[in-house]
């Protein structure tokens, strides 16, 4: 078993890392498992085996076009290597997902001084949990953080993210309830800068994702964001794994209106539908960059795709592997 090779832009050497991609994933896994199971247990390889494992991708909410695509590899694989044990496809599957789901640009940019993360996305689906994470880790690092209270509405929103500062060492800049939002980003920057901090994590609203207001302020967030001193460099949509396809449609909005490099995968721990997450790639061709894995300071782990593979797929034993744990 070798470990996952260390990228430029994985969390900081010596950051807390889950204890493992298995057991975290284990609602995902039977849900594709038992089904994959069955398919792959066939005696021979023929159009049922297909269309047993057309189920099972589906079942675990891999979308349609994801399911066509691996499966149409994994035929092809099959005729070209003369395959007619279905048990041969489990690692053929799992390299497929692998691939589906490697990206180059998996790391995050910490150039620039400071550099500046911006995080949107629905309320609820992990944003201030996985800046409190994050924060953590950099500080740890050594790095010094400061994160921005950027959603005014909600007051709740920023006592989260005062007791997430506290925990992790990173420094708090507020506004005004009901404040405008930008103000808030541009302070923290100039904060950052004049007292020589290397990072600013930006916390936005995410309630109403269909309302235009909510869309034209993340946006001037970005503009904000994107000015000197500032060097805005990562823009993290946070998408929680247990609403599945759905998560798409609101990951699509934010993109357009911030302008996404990256997606963080939270709450992959209580989903069955870690079959989605193959979309987020191959549909929005962004990269996946993190994935939240419970609710503990430590659960936020870079993604590793061949560890996500196998822990969905399973090995040629049908075990699941715990690679980049
Ligand atoms: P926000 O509204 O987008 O800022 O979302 P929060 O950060 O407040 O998270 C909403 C809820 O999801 C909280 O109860 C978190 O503890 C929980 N949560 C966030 N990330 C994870 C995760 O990776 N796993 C689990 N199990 N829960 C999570």
């Amino acid at each position: 078993m070798t470990a996952a090779p260390e990228r430029p832009g994985d969390l900081p050497e010596g950051s807390p890392r889950a204890a493992g991609w298995r057991s975290r994933l284990a609602k995902a896994r039977s849900a594709l498992g038992e089904r994959l199971g069955a398919a792959l247990a066939r005696p021979d390889l023929d159009a049922g085996t297909w269309e047993a494992l057309e189920e099972a991708l589906l079942g675990a909410d891999v979308s349609w076009e994801v399911t066509e695509q691996l499966l149409g590899h994994l035929r092809a694989e099959a005729t070209q290597r003369r395959i007619d044990d279905p048990g041969e496809l489990r690692s053929l599957l799992a390299a497929a997902v692998t691939e589906t789901m490697d990206a180059p640009d998996g790391g995050l940019d910490r150039s620039g001084s400071p550099a500046v993360w911006l995080f949107v996305g629905v309320n609820g689906s992990g944003k201030t949990t996985t800046i409190g994470k994050l924060a953590h880790a950099e500080v740890a690092a050594g790095r010094r953080v400061v994160l921005a209270a950027a959603d005014t509405f909600r007051a709740a929103a920023t006592e989260q993210l005062a007791v997430w500062a506290e925990r992790a060492g990173a420094h708090l800049v507020a506004g005004d309830p009901g404040g405008d939002p930008a103000a808030v980003a541009f302070d923290a920057i100039s904060h950052a800068a004049a007292t020589g901090a290397d990072l600013v994590m930006i916390d936005t609203a995410g309630r109403l994702h269909t309302n235009h207001n909510l869309m034209g302020e993340l946006a001037k967030i970005r503009r904000v964001a994107q000015r000197a001193p500032g060097e805005l460099r990562e823009v993290l949509v946070t998408l929680d794994a247990t609403v599945g396809q759905n998560g798409l449609t609101q990951a699509r909005r934010f993109g357009e209106a911030a302008g996404v490099t990256g997606a963080v995968l939270t709450k992959l721990d209580g989903s069955a539908r870690g079959g989605s997450l193959l979309s987020v790639r191959a549909e929005l061709n962004v990269a996946v960059k993190l994935v939240g894995l419970g609710e503990g300071l430590g659960d936020l782990v870079p993604f590793d795709a061949a560890a996500f593979a196998a822990a969905l797929v399973g090995d040629d034993e049908g075990n699941s592997d715990v690679r980049g744990a």
